[in-house]
């Protein structure tokens, strides 16, 4: 068995160059409804349909006139009135005219700026501005395709689109919206002493946690999710369970790939054709991670203790789903924040420890959170991100910035 143990650096690098090589192909391509596009990668790009915004629009409600005729004790005339919907019909504005307008509402051809209702005192149909009012020309205007030329990129390809996308797209007329076929992730938990989720189990059982936090991280991705039946510590069993995965883009195997009489994962893969890439990191929770290449798919070994195959997931397969996903930035999710209490380690790996994090204040603040190790769930429910401890790091004090892998 190959031993390849790698720092956490080397190890995600490892998985970016995959990454590079997988982003080199791109996914299939299907039309999908605007609003069902929400969260898929985009696979060409959004373009204007028009200039952006169409017309010179006013961003205040006020009036338009021109910058020049303003003078604090001369009145203007108003000479009519233009909401959001309306075009002026009437013929150029000329000097000493105002027209009242509304905000989103096209600026009339002569006028060249918007005084705010707020900096202007109306008598009748004439107005006053204000006499510490300066108006420059522009004032309050969009002018016509200043946001976006027609024709001009608004969404690259690849982009994993938020509802800002899903927007621009809307506003571009986008009714179906050209995305990449999800990725489809195999999903495979083993070991002897698993039940299903439904099972009461005895004693020495436990029930299969990870299948299902994997498969939830693997929507988070963007991508489906393939659940199958758990395989018990059993050389073959598991090289048949690999074998039925082949029509999926990747694998993640959950479970059997420490030193123990039992993980056989590794010996599967291994008479399967695997190529290995890494079969260790050195980090703490998911040292006996395991990336590798089978001739049909890429894989991870990812070990069994509930926190280490969510952390192992987050670093290494995360990213190479992504870029499955044809998402051209795939990325990790990493805050700085502050350390809200001291901190000692042993230093030599480089460590992801649960942690809940403030975001809502200025300089967010990050409290480790005390666990009984990589199989403890029930701590680890409380984080919303992991703390990074580089490898060198001995003593951190409260205070310090410390990096935050966000969940
Ligand atoms: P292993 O990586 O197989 O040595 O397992 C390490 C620990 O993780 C053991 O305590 C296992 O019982 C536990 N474990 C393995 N697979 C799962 C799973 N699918 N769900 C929950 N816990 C698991
Ligand atoms: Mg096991």
């Amino acid at each position: 068995m190959p031993d390849i143990v790698l720092t956490y650096t080397d190890a995600a690098r490892a998985v970016r160059k995959e990454v590079e090589r997988v982003l080199r192909h791109k996914p299939a391509v299907e039309q999908v409804p605007l609003l069902a596009a929400f969260h898929r990668v985009l696979a060409e790009p959004i373009l204007a349909d028009r200039d952006q915004p169409p017309f010179p629009r006013s961003t205040r409600d006020g009036f338009a006139c021109r910058a020049a005729d303003i003078d604090g004790a001369k009145p203007l005339q108003i000479v009519g009135q233009l909401k959001a919907g309306d075009v002026w019909k009437g013929v150029p504005l000329a000097a000493g005219e105002a027209i009242e307008i509304m905000t989103g509402a096209p600026v009339p051809t002569g006028a060249d700026c918007v005084v705010m209702v707020e900096h202007i005192k109306t008598n009748e149909d004439t107005l006053l501005v204000d006499s510490d009012r300066i108006v420059e020309p522009g004032e309050n205007i969009v002018p016509a395709g200043a946001e976006a030329k027609s024709g001009s990129v608004i969404v690259s390809a690849g982009t994993r689109l938020a509802a800002s996308h899903i927007a621009a797209a809307a506003a571009c007329g986008y009714a179906i919206v050209p995305v990449y076929v999800r990725p489809r992730v195999a999903i495979l938990a083993t070991g002897d002493e698993l039940v299903p989720v439904d099972h009461t189990p005895l004693t020495h059982q436990i029930r299969n946690s990870n299948s299902y936090s994997l498969a939830a991280q693997t929507k988070l991705t963007g991508a489906q999710p393939v659940i199958l039946p758990v395989a018990t510590d059993d050389k073959p069993e598991i090289e048949s369970a690999i074998r039925s995965a082949s029509g999926c883009d990747l694998l993640l195997l959950s479970g059997g790939v420490s030193m123990g009489k039992y993980d056989f994962v590794e010996q599967a893969l291994m008479s399967l054709g695997a190529e290995f890439l890494f079969t260790g990191a050195k980090i703490q929770p998911g040292r006996p991670v395991v990336f590798g290449k089978l001739p049909q798919q890429y894989f991870f070994g990812l070990p069994g203790n509930p926190v280490s195959t969510m952390v192992t997931f987050l670093l290494f397969a995360q990213p190479l789903i992504a870029a499955f996903s044809g998402e051209t930035h795939p990325g990790l999710r990493f805050m700085l924040a502050r350390l809200a209490h001291d901190h000692r380690v042993k230093p030599g790996l480089t460590r992801f420890l649960p942690a809940r994090v403030d975001f809502n204040i200025a300089a967010p603040q990050a409290a480790i959170i005390s666990w009984q190790g990589s199989g403890d769930l029930a701590s680890t429910a409380g984080a919303n991100g992991f703390v990074v401890i580089p490898s060198d790091a001995e003593k951190l004090a409260a205070g310090d910035c410390v990096s935050v892998l966000l969940v």
